[in-house]
């Protein structure tokens, strides 16, 4: 049977809003995509994508074997060979561009033994940057960071943590997340809990605020004062996720622990149990390590000098494996480079894979490469980013570029209609912030979409969590993705206009009566952590 569905795509002129892309379905969607053009190429694309996927490898590859990917460690660095060794093994040019250096710096193990009053081993990873124990490790009692009256009695209370391991997070009153107390509790109970919480979170932010420290700082000045340990907990409100991020401490670890195992150590303490626990970590620090985004590129024929970018940041934070932040974006644009090669391997404009470094701590390596590179960019027909998990592509946001978005149409009118059925176009959208490279591309100048993803309960559970791995990832979506990418990449290459660069204005900001500022792109950090 044939299937008569057909993309229909609204513009609307001057506006940001959100239009849908729409199919219309006559017929059963297991029939398969139809597609809107007799394009052997697209149509080669689309099957490469789903029946021939090679996505599952390079997950197993890049998450299971080399892992989490900081930067300035070892394991970042083999992740940016691994992906020029596979770029080239498919026959495609590509290189470790250096833009700057990092705080070169190894994770060994993190163990956490409750000795008393019971034995139990603790939950919980060193932050990134760490210092180590001592071989064997360090066994020590307890003490919660003091609610006093003010910071001068907090000096006077300082001294107490010497010797000790400190607790420096709020408790959390549930580790349940907020789904099961709807389900399960009584309206009258979930309204409790959350006022609970409320109190709790207030009350704890109070008590750091009256140390006189920032809270960044609080684990360090401990450090100074003599302390053994910290230990934090960072609750993402899903069953058992904590997250991970960095520390500058030089000589006591910073231990994030599990939510419930903080609470436990935490309840041990208030009520006088006098627990005793054993806590080992082994890290190297390492000096200067390279920082480098690694850029894989397939030469255009007609118009070499114009670019089609795929982008991605490659480093992660390590609570876990770096699955959907951002393994998922990585492997994408590898599988869409792939794909390309093998059906479309002399486009018309150049197809560059920027796979960029510490994205996590300030979108450093898209900043340094646009700023690098303002000769791409000013020649760059659309950036393509993905940042944000495995699910589907649903929205695309033009961000703030009034002829990328009637472009954008165009191309997606030409891609399998079950590739862009759920699809949200942002038309002419908003520059945005930084949450991603994209920002990079926009601040500079070039249209760059992000590829923003159903989020499979992206914030709860695997952004920057110890949960972030393998298991999660939706491979069917993200053939999809593959799909789709490929075939966006391909309609942007052969489209025979350039994108222009007109930009929408931006709404007034209300307190100045100015129209907001566009964006700029500034230095990013080069040299990250190394001038202490
Ligand atoms: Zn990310």
């Amino acid at each position: 049977m044939k299937n008569t569905s057909r993309v229909l795509i609204f513009f609307f002129l001057g506006i940001s809003f959100t239009v849908s892309v729409l199919a219309q379905r006559f017929g059963p969607q297991t029939l398969g995509p139809t597609f809107p053009t007799d394009d052997q190429v697209a149509k080669s694309i689309y099957k490469e994508a789903m029946d021939s996927s090679r996505l599952p490898v390079y997950a197993h590859e890049l998450l299971d074997v080399i892992g989490p990917r900081l930067i300035g460690s070892p394991s970042m660095i083999k992740a940016n060979n691994w992906l020029v060794a596979k770029y080239q093994g498919l026959g495609i040019e590509a290189k470790n561009e250096k833009y700057g250096e990092w705080r070169g710096w190894d994770r060994g193990i993190t163990h956490i033994d409750l000795l008393q009053p019971r034995v139990r081993t603790l939950e919980g990873t060193m932050l990134s940057w760490s210092p180590a124990t001592k071989k064997g490790g360090v066994t020590a009692g307890l003490i919660v960071i003091a609610d006093v009256p003010d910071s001068v009695e907090f000096q006077k209370w300082l001294p107490a943590v010497k010797g000790k391991f400190v607790l420096i997070s709020q408790p959390q009153p549930t580790g349940r997340p907020d789904k099961v107390w709807e389900e399960f509790g009584t309206k009258e109970s979930f309204d409790s809990l959350k006022a609970l919480r409320t109190k709790m979170t207030e009350d704890w932010q109070k008590r750091l605020r009256k140390t006189g420290f920032r809270r960044d700082t609080l684990a360090f000045i401990l450090e100074q004062a003599g302390a053994v340990g910290v230990f934090s907990s960072d609750w993402s409100s899903g069953w058992g996720v904590y997250r991970v991020f960095g520390t500058t401490n030089e000589k006591i670890p910073v231990v994030a622990l599990s939510l419930e195992d903080y609470n436990l150590l935490y309840r041990l303490i208030e009520y006088g149990d006098n627990p005793v626990i054993r806590v080992e970590t082994e890290s190297k620090f390492l000096g200067a390590a390279p920082a480098f985004n690694t850029i894989g590129m397939i030469k255009g024929t007609e118009k070499p000098d114009e670019y089609v970018i795929l982008s991605a940041h490659l480093d992660s934070w390590e609570a876990s494996s770096g699955a959907t932040d951002n393994g998922t974006g990585t492997i994408l644009m590898l599988e869409t480079m792939r794909i390309l090669k093998k059906y479309y391997p002399n486009p018309k404009r150049t197809i560059i894979a920027g796979h960029w470094g510490s994205e996590e701590q300030g979108l450093n390596g898209s900043r340094a490469y646009v700023m690098d590179h303002p000769e791409i960019v000013a020649k760059t027909q659309a950036v393509f980013n993905q940042d944000n998990g495995t699910g589907r592509i649903q929205n695309l946001g033009a961000g703030g570029f009034i002829n990328a978005g009637e472009h954008i149409g165009r191309w997606l009118s030409r891609v399998p209609d079950n590739l862009t059925r759920d699809l949200k176009v942002s038309f002419p959208g908003m520059p945005g912030g930084g949450g991603s490279d994209h920002a990079s591309f926009v601040a500079a100048g070039a249209p760059a979409f992000g590829l923003g993803s159903n989020s499979w309960d992206y914030f709860a559970y695997t952004w920057h969590t110890n949960r972030d791995t393998y298991d999660k990832l939706v491979f069917d979506d993200m053939k999809n993705n593959a799909a789709l990418t490929a075939s966006l990449v391909y309609q942007a290459s052969e489209d025979p206009t350039f994108v222009n660069r007109d930009r929408r204005a931006l709404p007034v900001n209300q307190r100045t009566g100015q129209p907001m500022p566009w964006p700029r792109v500034t230095e990013p950090e080069r040299a990250g952590q190394l001038k202490k």
